[in-house]
């Protein structure tokens, strides 16, 4: 059976603990995620799809994701438990992340509250406040569902990517599930851009002069930063002030496990915030899930 992504991930991460510049209960709190997850992963399996090409066609046309939320055929109480197991490893480090109150873990529980608030999430809307239990702050809330839905949104990936035209997708959000890119990565081939998709590591062609957070093309607003052995680089938008973590496959030496680098970078965040990027990401994204019905 495959180990999944969470597994090889785990995996090159235990030899690696070496190269991720963070704080050790930060690097064992990656580790306790990534076993949840390689878990999960596991469980989850093949998912069942029933979308035919004229459709998928359509959609990509319009700039829709090809997975709707209620397209997700998700087992709920496999959901479930690993959103506890998550809960619980976020609870585990109440210096990384403030305390997070027993009725998170608790709220887990009740099958109507999370299909809600993993709705909410999917489709990028504000969970009602009304959902989110005393005492907990949102964007962790956010993170936790993250975390959670990933091992299941990951197989949706590998089941539809072959289905996108790459050449012609070329948006700022994932032609998969519509999430925004939290890496890039330039192709050996030619240095051609891809982005990973945050929420299911999908990985799509996008322009190199565009920012994919609020689609600016001047070149003047446009920046990059290298590191020293020019393997890094961090892209960034002065109209939105987000960043982009980047590792150009050209320069690199060893073999490279495209959503580890996510973890391996980790310093790289800290130095984009210490410049002043990374704030809020700029409007809704709620448009993505609009357009005709097909
Ligand atoms: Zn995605
Ligand atoms: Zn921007």
């Amino acid at each position: 059976m495959s180990v999944g992504v969470a597994g090889k991930m785990l995996r090159k991460l235990e030899g690696w603990t070496e190269k991720v510049e963070a704080s050790p209960e930060l690097i064992e709190f990656y580790r306790r995620l990534l076993r949840i997850q390689s878990i999960a992963e596991r469980r989850v399996g093949i998912p069942r799809l029933d979308l035919n090409s004229e459709a998928i066609n359509d959609r990509l046309e319009q700039g829709l994701p090809l997975i709707r939320f209620d397209e997700l055929d998700l087992n709920w109480s496999l959901l479930q438990a690993t959103f506890v197991e998550v809960t619980s490893a976020f609870a585990k480090h109440p210096k990384l992340f403030g305390p997070i109150p027993k009725s998170l873990v608790e709220t887990g529980g009740h099958h109507h509250y999370l299909k809600e608030a993993v709705r909410a999430w999917y489709e990028m809307t504000r969970l009602p406040t009304a959902m989110v239990p005393d005492g907990v702050n949102e964007c962790l809330l956010e993170d936790i569902i993250q975390a959670t839905l990933k091992p299941f949104l990951v197989g949706y990936s590998k089941a539809r990517l072959s289905s996108v035209n790459q050449e012609r997708w070329r948006r700022g959000y994932c032609p998969i599930c519509g999430g925004s890119a939290d890496f890039a990565f330039l192709d050996k081939e030619c240095g051609a851009r891809w982005l990973l998709c945050s929420r299911c590591d999908t990985e799509w062609l996008f322009q190199r002069l565009e920012c994919p957070y609020c689609g600016n093309q001047n070149q003047n607003a446009l920046a990059y930063f290298t590191d020293d052995e020019g393997v890094y680089r961090l892209y960034v938008c002065e109209q939105c002030t987000q960043y982009l973590k980047t590792i150009d496959l050209r320069q690199a030496k060893e073999e490279i496990e495209i959503p580890l680098e996510r973890l391996f970078t980790l310093g790289i965040d800290m130095q984009a915030r210490e410049y002043g990027y990374g704030g809020d990401k700029p409007g809704s994204r709620v448009e993505r899930y609009k357009g005709s019905e097909d």
